[in-house]
């Protein structure tokens, strides 16, 4: 579960990629786009660009490179050249990204043209709450510190939380312990050591916190069909603190914010 430091390099390579993809990701218009589009170009600019491997495709015999949640999609939503990008729609892509053999994982909801206040509201709440458990990551504290950070932060806001899906140790493998979940008590749960590398990805719905799988086996919906958001980061505690390891060049200053 502890990275050596020379883990932690590679590792932070791998995020210091994958953040480059979102670069790439912003700069698209959306409005119009399918999400199988959008796959299909984050698949080109990870393996001819960034010279990397796009992890998810394959495991779990998953066959794209990301997942694109919209709208009332909580998470795993399967790209599909049937699902055109509208103004109006808030939509996450969920990306992983392998190099010299470590992973990192990240996500970012992104607005679709012109998204109405209320979801405007929830994706904001919902950026901010993954931040808040960020910034209680340190040595010493306890994941359940940063469930417990998340938590308040959507109750205050009058948003519910997603039980069922967690954050996750990440390395060589995807999905390593500890499970991070984003609610909790204080001083609860594993306590944090230097050198442990893991996700925060919090998901916040509009009504409640109820969740199904479709169809398909992988789609999954809120039961009473609210918006549901999500963002995620790829962390590792340090001596002092926290290094958010997928950080954007924007996001320089997030973890000093109040
Ligand atoms: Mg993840």
């Amino acid at each position: 579960m502890t990275k050596q430091p020379h883990e932690l390099a590679l590792m932070a390579e791998s995020g210091r990629l994958l953040a480059c993809v979102f670069g790439m990701l912003d700069r698209l218009p959306l409005a119009g786009m399918t999400t199988l589009e959008v796959d299909t170009l984050v698949e080109r600019f990870i393996v001819d660009e960034l010279q990397a491997r796009p992890a998810s495709k394959g495991q779990y015999d998953f066959g794209f490179v990301l997942n694109a949640s919209i709208n009332h999609v909580v998470c795993h939503g399967v790209p599909s050249a049937a699902d055109v990008l509208m103004d109006g729609d808030i939509v996450n892509f969920d990306i992983t990204l392998e190099k010299n053999g470590y992973i990192a994982d990240s996500s970012k909801t992104y607005l679709v043209g012109n998204v109405d206040l209320a979801a405007r509201r929830l994706v904001q709440t919902t950026y901010e709450a993954m931040w808040k458990g960020i910034r209680a990551v340190r040595p010493g504290a306890t994941l359940g510190d940063v469930g417990h950070a998340i938590e308040r932060h959507a109750k205050r806001n009058g948003c519910s939380i997603v039980r069922e899906y967690c954050g996750h140790g990440i390395g060589r493998e995807m999905h390593e312990e500890p499970q991070v979940l984003h609610f909790g008590s204080k001083g609860t749960g594993l306590r944090l050591r230097e050198g442990m590398v893991f996700t925060i990805e919090p998901m916040l719905n509009r009504g409640g916190r109820s969740v199904r799988t479709e169809a398909d086996g992988w789609t999954v919906v809120t039961r009473d069909g609210s918006l549901s958001a999500q963002f995620e980061h790829t962390v590792a505690v340090t001596a002092t603190g926290v290094e958010v390891l997928t950080l954007r060049p924007e996001e320089r200053g997030m973890l000093q914010a109040a």
